[in-house]
């Protein structure tokens, strides 16, 4: 019997041995596979620093604790693409890895920093002494750099945000760092923005209008009213651009106030088919009333571009009020012709099939180049107002009579914008300009007023 209880003892403690040794492997196992997990899920493949989703955790960790001195900061490299561009995709990782690791030297020890996304770095950290002594040492340690033997200056945009003890949402507090980065983007002579009353009132002021906007469209607060276009060689009337106006309390606000956020919500999608429905109306009581109408054109942000199917709105609203589309001028602006995700031949050569006119506004700011205007079947180019504006300097002259000899040699018209003065419409009647549209002729009017100028003027 003894015998044979040592022998199961013995059997025992062997099995048992095993069974732990198993647990203990899978364990180990498992504390591997988490790492693994978790490597994939908190840290970025190219610095070894965490990565956003790191960096939200470790912020709303961070906003529990008593808040004295915490700052956020968020910062990127101006021009990376093109970085990107001239020295390829491994030096561009090494660069990014050089920043991450002088981003958290220059930084105090208990710094938090992430890499985000593409270039962009995150930082949460307390400091007690003079932010800016700290932001110029960043600037200073992370603009000279040295990647595989090859020397580079890069510029960066930094947005600082001060956490204050009343802050609870850490997405706002990045978000605020993120926004004072954006005030500062592409400066040359400005590295860092540090958020401030100013700032404030800004994002005060966009929430308020944001938050008025849709109401604001349902009520009939939006109103669009036309400048005329004059043909420089009779002074007749040539067409009309509808521009949008904001009725809003007794006050009426000008588009610089509103379009650029309604170009960050993409409200402006909405608002530029209610403009556009709007002088589908007009044009069609116009042709009840006088059996005549102008071609009137019509401003389609580029956000429309995304897909072709946003003609098919348009299309509908055509047919909905029974326009020729051949006196419809769809405005596109130049920079959008050279926006990276918008295939901007297929998306123009549909609008040219529904028989719009196309006009290319804004002309001598985007960058478009002479085999971009080849391929796109423009009908107008608009040569922009900064050029009339400094008519009187001989170089600008130049530019505008050699757009108007590129215009001429491509079979497409010209309507030279913000023309205010006599010595300007001689200028363009002189090297033969189509057409001009500026304060010199007419402001921009009310539908009833504008009826009136065109009975007249026609
Ligand atoms: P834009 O398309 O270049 O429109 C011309 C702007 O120049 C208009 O300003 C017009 O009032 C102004 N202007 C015309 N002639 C003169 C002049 O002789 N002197 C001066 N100083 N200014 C002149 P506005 O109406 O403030 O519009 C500004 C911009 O807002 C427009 O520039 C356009 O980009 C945008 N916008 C206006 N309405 C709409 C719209 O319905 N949809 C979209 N997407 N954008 C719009
Ligand atoms: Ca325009
Ligand atoms: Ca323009």
């Amino acid at each position: 019997m003894n015998e044979i209880s040592q022998e199961s003892f013995v059997v025992f403690l062997f099995i048992s041995t095993i069974v732990i040794a198993i647990c203990i492997y899978i364990n180990i196992l498992k504390q591997k596979q988490n790492k693994k997990l978790y490597k994939v899920a908190y840290i970025d493949d190219i610095t070894q620093l965490g990565n956003a989703s790191y960096f939200k955790e470790k912020g709303i960790e961070y906003l529990q604790k008593p808040i004295q001195n915490e700052y956020i900061i968020a910062l990127d490299v101006n021009k990376f693409n093109a970085i990107n561009k001239i020295y390829g995709y491994d030096f561009c990782n090494s660069l990014l890895k050089e920043l991450g690791n002088r981003l958290v030297k220059s930084l105090p020890e208990n710094n938090i920093t992430c890499r985000m996304s593409n270039d962009i770095f995150a930082s949460i950290f307390n400091y007690e002494d003079d932010i800016k002594v700290l932001l110029d040492k960043i600037v200073k340690s992370l603009s000279n750099l040295q990647i595989n033997n090859i020397n580079i200056r890069i510029n960066l945009s930094i947005g600082v945000y001060k956490i204050n003890s009343e802050d609870r949402d850490f997405n706002e507090c990045l978000n605020k760092a993120y926004m004072s980065r954006s005030k500062i983007k592409g400066l040359y002579n400005k590295n860092y923005y540090i958020f401030d009353k100013e700032l404030e009132n800004e994002l005060i002021e966009e929430e308020q209008i944001e938050s008025c906007m849709e109401s604001a469209l349902k009520n009939g607060e939006f109103k669009v009213i036309y400048q005329p276009k004059i043909f420089a060689e009779n002074e007749g009337i040539a067409g009309a651009e509808a521009l949008v106006r904001w009725y809003k309390n007794g006050e009426i606000l000008s588009p610089g106030k509103f379009i650029p956020l309604f170009e960050k919500n993409k409200f402006i999608i909405k608002l530029d088919l209610y403009v556009f429905e709007q002088v589908c109306k007009d044009i069609s009581e116009w042709k009840e009333k006088y059996n005549y109408y102008p071609i009137v054109s019509i401003n389609v942000s580029q956000d429309h571009f995304v897909n072709e199917s946003f003609i098919d709105e348009y299309l509908q609203i055509t047919n909905k009020y029974n326009i020729d589309r051949k006196t419809l001028d769809l405005e596109i602006t130049e920079s959008a012709t050279v926006a990276p995700n918008i295939d901007i031949v297929k998306i123009t050569n549909k609008i040219k099939k529904e028989g719009f006119i196309i006009s290319l506004d804004d002309f001598g700011t985007g960058y478009s180049s002479l085999g971009m205007l080849q391929n796109i079947p423009i009908d107008v180019i608009k040569v922009d107002k900064i050029f009339v504006d400094k008519a009187d300097l001989s170089s600008n002259r130049n530019i505008i009579n050699h757009i108007i000899l590129i215009a001429k040699s491509l079979n497409v018209q010209t309507v030279i914008e913000g023309v205010e003065t006599k010595q300007q419409v001689e200028f363009i009647k002189k090297i033969k300009g189509d057409i001009i549209q500026g304060y010199y002729y007419s402001k921009p009017m009310l539908k009833e007023e504008f009826e009136k100028y065109f009975n007249e003027h026609r």
